[in-house]
């Protein structure tokens, strides 16, 4: 038997920064199923930067050559955010008061590492149903892996755990994430004459203006599993003009929306065409791109997977903030659960740490829910 905390000290140890390739770690992982006979497929493609970014399902038993069916899939990305140079022992795991702490030690190879120990210490040779282990790319950049592997119809599951940061509590929901920039055109004219020219910064403030109305319409439609029950949206950055005594040929803006699950992503940029068009009427200009588009995910609190990692009947179930892989899995067609040791309140950051006690709750947990779904 190996423990999650030896393991982690070797996936830390290989960066997986999601701006490089991941297949250092990749090849670490099909290493390690190597002596266990699992069998295993690559998914990969060249992202953006033309970097060869690799999604590997691996399984006690084979995988269909079309499309894999899994009764449980367990998920976790291999990438993590980047990581301060001034922080030197990064990939150099260090304990401190039964804490691990180093990049990606909670979000999210902790519950990597958990993962390869359960199935490590089990008999999964003996089990009746499919269970497949899923290691994406590129989740901190947009959930691309994922949304690789639902797109390419690669995988099809019934059950999903999604490795997060959740401080081991189970979480059946989560908002989606959609973001969008606007670009207002206008018409460059010397600032004494105004007249000559059209401001797209005026013309932004008064789109700006509906926008912040929209947000208030959408207070209208709740689900009370979240706090705020509602969609929120945000404008998180600006920019526009070029000089003092310049009307503006340009102005752009991010509008950010993280739609309550059962809302269609869409309702709010639909909403926002409208809003355009009204406007257009009156000599005004206004593109949209759309950079994401993610609906959110919504499982029953009854659900068979909710339970299964559930440590105690009735300890509580929660509802996400961030964002996961957990929509692309249920678009696969899973009833999905989020859960994995340490918070995500440390992650993204030098604090980076996980509790190494719950590493280990992790494992059992994790063996159970594989008894309870597959065995
Ligand atoms: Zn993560």
């Amino acid at each position: 038997m190996i423990s999650p905390a030896t393991l982690l000290r070797d996936l830390v140890a290989i960066p997986t920064v999601s701006s490089q390739s991941n297949r250092p770690l990749i090849e670490w992982i099909q290493r390690f199923f190597l002596p266990l006979g699992w069998h295993q497929r690559l998914f990969s493609y060249e992202d953006a930067h033309g970097f060869e970014k690799i999604n590997l399902i691996v399984s006690p038993r084979s995988l269909d050559e079309e499309s894999i069916s899994a009764e449980l899939a367990i998920v976790c990305h291999t990438d993590t955010v980047p990581y301060s140079s001034t922080w030197a022992d990064a990939t150099n795991l260090l304990e401190v008061d039964g804490m691990l702490h180093g990049c990606g030690a909670c979000d999210v190879k902790g519950f990597l590492a958990c993962m390869l120990a359960t199935v490590l210490e089990m008999d999964t040779a003996a089990l009746r149903h499919q269970l497949c282990l899923v290691f994406t790319s590129d989740e901190e950049v947009g959930c691309r892996g994922a949304r690789f592997l639902a797109e390419h119809k690669a995988l099809k599951a019934r059950y999903a755990i999604v490795g997060e940061p959740t401080s081991l509590t189970p979480a059946r929901a989560g908002k989606g994430y959609c973001l969008a920039t606007i670009s207002v055109k206008g018409r460059a004219a010397h600032s004494a004459f105004p007249e000559a020219g059209h401001s797209a910064i005026f013309a932004a403030a008064q789109l700006l203006r509906e926008i912040e109305n929209l947000a208030q319409e959408l207070l209208l439609e709740r689900n009370n599993a979240f706090s705020p029950p509602w969609t929120t949206l945000n404008v998180g950055e600006i920019r526009g003009g070029t000089a003092k005594n310049i009307v503006p040929s340009e102005c752009s803006f991010l509008l950010e929306w993280r739609p309550i699950p059962g809302q269609q992503p869409n309702l709010v940029l639909d909403r926002l065409r409208k809003i355009i068009g009204r406007l257009s009427a009156n000599e005004f200009e206004a593109e949209v791109e759309v950079l994401r588009m993610d609906s959110g995910f919504e499982t029953s609190a009854e659900s068979t997977v909710i339970q299964s990692v559930q440590r105690q009947p009735g300890t509580p179930i929660e509802t996400i903030a961030f964002a996961t892989e957990a929509p692309w899995l249920a678009r696969m067609g899973a009833e999905v659960v989020v859960i994995g040791p340490g918070s995500m309140l440390t992650a993204h950051s030098p604090r980076e740490c996980v509790p190494k006690a719950e590493l280990d709750s992790c494992v059992h947990l994790l063996r159970t829910a594989i008894e309870q779904l597959c065995g």
